[in-house]
């Protein structure tokens, strides 16, 4: 089966992991600050915290906000269930607003109907706004940001998908629009830690409220202690933390993989062209990039024009499983599943969210992938629409 995607480990990566095993940290130790300059170097902004995963880095994020119970947080539903679960972890509500039909991001429009819509009827207006870079490309953050401006709302980037991408010719993480940015490092992921997550700012207070909420609001700073020092053994806890530590066996792999970064993400563009030079004639939509965004092309999503073939969606996905193509699909939108329905979201709510849906998959992309991968997945793929249509 060529999987949908897979980690890009060299010797390299290997050596970094051993070294570590020989030391003396294997918890967060020396690699951890090398693996969080790494990313500030490449991303270009001024505080990184590096996290046993991108989950815990959204967590921290609506903490280092504020984010409590009666705050609202909005975020797309064409995502993983982590980038809304985040504000429920921290007691607040959560609502979505649907996608752009063209790049399947958050959409700024519908942002600002649905925001305007709430202060005409007194609704509460959201603290928090994640927009996620869905397969890399980056929303169109200046709109959302002029947005939070006007409406006073905090933007928190979910990039989990976007390492190494640029938004405006600038590197996506360096906050420019935003407070917070998360990647993780999960190993379908651009960039990889085996799990592992990081956190981005340009704000100090934030970033040191991050630190903080990483490893159980304790601190060994004297100056953020409430009393004096009792010995050398004295620390406090001053907020109400977790235990999201990276260990040193995993940001030695992430800085060996960092070094790699303009390689990975290199790959997967040559990919991705291929991918659209070779598809562009088939009944699907190839993925559509905005003029601002150069993607980090983590996913390559097809739409299938369903109108123009025989087969369902579900057929010719399970067709391309039979065939030894591992596709996907990104994502079942979150107020579908069943505990989102609990919580009152309905069918219909974000119809284009819900189309997306119907008729998206993402076949295999990953910096790794073979020319002869390749042909294989557009030859499948090419096979059983053309005998469909
Ligand atoms: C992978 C992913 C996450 C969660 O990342 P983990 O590191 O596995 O916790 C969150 N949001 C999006 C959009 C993701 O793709």
């Amino acid at each position: 089966m060529i999987p949908y995607g897979r980690q890009d480990i060299i010797n390299d990566d290997i050596d970094a992991v051993i070294e570590v095993l020989k030391s003396d940290f294997i918890t967060q130790g020396p690699q951890v600050p090398l693996f969080e300059s790494a990313i500030k170097s490449a991303v270009n902004v001024k505080y990184a915290c590096a996290l046993n995963s991108a989950t815990s880095g959204l967590h921290v994020a609506c903490l280092a906000l504020g984010v409590g119970k009666g705050d609202l947080v909005w975020t797309s539903p064409v995502t993983f269930v982590a980038s809304a679960n985040c504000a429920l972890y921290c007691g607040a509500e959560i609502d979505f607003v649907d996608i752009d039909p063209k790049t399947y991001n958050l959409c700024p429009m519908a942002l600002e109907e649905k925001l305007s819509d709430a202060k005409r009827k007194n609704l509460p207006l959201p603290k928090v706004v994640i927009p996620v870079h869905l397969c890399g490309q980056s929303c169109e953050m200046d709109k959302i940001h002029a947005l939070s401006i006007e409406y006073g709302f905090a933007i928190i980037e979910d990039a989990s998908h976007a390492i190494g991408g640029k938004y405006q010719n600038s590197p996506i993480g360096n906050c420019q629009y935003s407070d917070i940015t998360v990647f993780s490092f999960h190993p379908v992921k651009i960039v990889t830690t085996g799990e592992g997550g990081a956190v981005t700012t340009n704000n100090e207070a934030i970033a040191k409220k991050i630190n903080l909420y990483r490893t159980h609001g304790i601190t060994r700073d004297e100056k953020l202690m409430k009393n004096s020092s009792q010995g050398g053994w004295y620390y406090e806890q001053i907020a109400l933390g977790l235990n999201y530590r990276m260990t040193d066996i995993q940001a030695a792999l992430g800085v060996s993989q960092m070094s790699r970064l303009n390689d990975f993400i290199l790959k997967r563009n040559k990919l991705a062209e291929r991918y659209d030079a070779s598809l562009n004639n088939l009944p699907l939509v190839i993925p559509h990039q905005i003029e601002d965004s150069f993607s980090s092309r983590h996913l390559y999503v097809i739409r299938l024009k369903l109108d123009k073939i025989s087969l369902s969606h579900k057929e010719v996905f399970n067709k391309l499983r039979e065939n030894g193509i591992g596709v996907n699909l990104h994502y079942i939108p979150v107020h579908l599943h069943p505990y989102y329905r609990d919580l009152g979201f309905t069918k219909g709510q974000f119809p284009i969210s819900e189309t997306y849906y119907r008729d998206a998959i993402s076949i295999p992309l990953f910096s790794s992938m073979t020319t002869n991968q390749q042909d294989e997945v557009i030859n499948i793929l090419t096979s059983i629409l053309k005998n469909s249509s």
